[in-house]
């Protein structure tokens, strides 16, 4: 069992200056096709629908940060430690922010990274996803820059794993879009897009 503690922060941003100074999607679609995930889940690029249309629907984005301090010495490499202690508490995440999002009306969650509910995504079988009630986008994956956000919302740096060393703190960010007050614009995202807007 891996030690560690945790620190939540959260900002509630204006989501015009969000888009306009952390949003880039052909930049985050670059680094998108660099990974194994792109065309192999659901919730990462290629998408058939332009993310810029998601941002739009907001009116507030809620940033909600977990930062873990790893404790005590492991046996374990950096990267089987950083999985075991971020594969927990993103779910814990995934799931305080799925309970928000249904008693908040047009409310939809950003999940903390790629989806891994599945073991392999049904997207690499072609099929259709087996938990779209609980799959969500990442920030990234709708081409927002993490780094950025945290750092001018937050204050927070992020820090990586560096030549096998796990660095003092791992980062989750996850995020709850709020619409606009009018938010008509909800029954034609959920028609376009039905895997991301909450039935
Ligand atoms: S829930 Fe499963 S099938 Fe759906 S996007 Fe996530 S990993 Fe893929």
């Amino acid at each position: 069992m891996e030690k560690y503690s945790v620190e939540r922060f959260s900002a509630l941003c204006d989501a015009g200056d969000f888009t306009a100074s952390c949003v880039d999607v052909p930049k985050f679609l670059g680094f998108c096709r660099e990974c194994p995930n792109y065309g192999n889940n659901w919730m990462c690029p290629p998408f058939d629908f332009d993310p810029m249309t998601i941002w739009s629907y907001c009116g507030k984005i809620r940033l909600a940060v977990v930062r873990i301090k790893p404790e005590g010495e492991s046996a374990a490499s950096a990267e089987e430690r950083a999985l075991k202690i971020i594969g927990a508490e993103k779910r814990k995440l995934l799931l305080e922010l799925l309970d928000e999002e249904k008693r908040i009306r047009g409310g939809v969650s950003c999940s903390a990274g790629s989806c891994d509910l599945c073991e392999k995504c049904a997207r690499t079988e072609g099929k259709p996803c087996r938990n779209p009630q609980m799959a969500r986008h990442s920030i990234e994956s709708l081409g927002a820059d993490v780094s950025i956000a945290l750092k001018k919302y937050l204050g927070l740096e992020i820090s990586w794993i560096k030549e096998g060393k796990m660095p003092e703190y791992l980062t989750l960010a996850a995020a709850l879009l709020l619409p606009k007050e009018n938010d008509a614009t909800i029954t034609s995202l959920r028609h376009r897009s039905p895997l991301y807007l909450p039935r």
